[in-house]
């Protein structure tokens, strides 16, 4: 009876060590993937400040111009959270609805007129 209980435990305990081994698999892939966006999102910031220092500089313009661009921006799509989120539009072929952020409607491969090289703005 123990020698029984003794294999299932030890099934049990060898199924659990392998979803631990996929886990920590999942989530070290996870943080790499993290580790990746945040050195785009470094380069982004950096190349995004370096164009507003040339704006500023050669055309005047103002950090509040900036901000209140930004706010106007902001609430294209309703809300004022601090993030753009595309926007949705018709299709002129299908008629379904589909996101600014494709060049081509999903469905049926329409481009989209007058694609916009910022989705959303
Ligand atoms: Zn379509």
């Amino acid at each position: 009876m123990s020698f029984l209980w003794d294999m299932a435990q030890d099934q049990r305990i060898g199924e659990v060590s392998s979803k631990a081994s996929g886990a920590r698999s999942q989530a070290q892939t996870a943080q790499e993937q993290t580790e990746q966006l945040e050195s785009r999102l470094e380069s982004l910031m950096l190349a995004n400040a370096a164009m507003w220092s040339l704006l500023r500089e050669r055309l005047g313009v103002t950090d509040g111009e900036l901000i209140e661009r930004m706010r106007q921006i902001d609430l294209l799509d309703g809300k004022a959270d601090g993030k753009m989120s595309a926007r949705v539009l018709e299709c002129p072929t299908c008629k379904r609805t589909m996101s600014t952020r494709f060049r081509r409607c999903v469905y049926c491969g329409t481009p989209v007129a007058g694609g916009s090289p910022f989705p959303g703005v």
